[in-house]
């Protein structure tokens, strides 16, 4: 599903009902950004969602778009970062909590549980040699995910 209508895609502004849509919080900046810059590209790839991860932007989206907005040895991607002035990471979306993250951290999970009680919250167990890389993670994943995630390295 596109982000925003036609007429935004092809200009700077927001008519009322995207404008709306954004302050709604249906839509975010950093998707109008993004699909703009789809656009502008001339990629026919849709997204599912983007969201800001510090230095980088993960894009969550299908297979098949995944494909074309990495584009022939990462050409499309690499273009899309250079418009949007941050890394992209393109990562198939899924409801597989496990997979997603595994995607995200691009590192094996040793076991997933969701913890119930006032906060829900998912325990991401993982080998310790991960640490380094994956420990400053959760904020990311959390957001991901839409719930708070823990990582607990053994
Ligand atoms: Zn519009």
């Amino acid at each position: 599903m596109p982000k925003i209508c036609n007429v935004c895609l092809k200009n700077d502004f927001l008519c009322n009902a995207c404008n709306k849509s954004v302050l709604s919080g249906k839509v975010s900046t950093l998707d109008v950004s993004l699909s703009r810059a789809i656009y502008r590209l001339g990629i026919e790839a849709d997204f599912s969602r983007a969201m800001d991860a510090g230095n980088y932007m993960i894009v969550l989206t299908d297979k098949n778009s995944s494909g074309i907005l990495i584009g022939k040895g990462g050409r499309n991607s690499k273009r899309l970062g250079m418009m949007l002035e941050k890394n992209l990471r393109i990562i198939e979306d899924t409801n597989d909590e496990k997979k997603l993250i595994e995607s995200i951290v691009s590192a094996p999970i040793v076991g997933i549980n969701k913890v119930y009680g006032k906060e829900e919250y998912y325990k991401v167990r993982m080998e310790k040699r991960f640490k380094e890389r994956v420990g400053s993670m959760s904020p990311v994943l959390s957001k991901v995910v839409g719930k708070e995630v823990k990582l607990m390295f053994e």
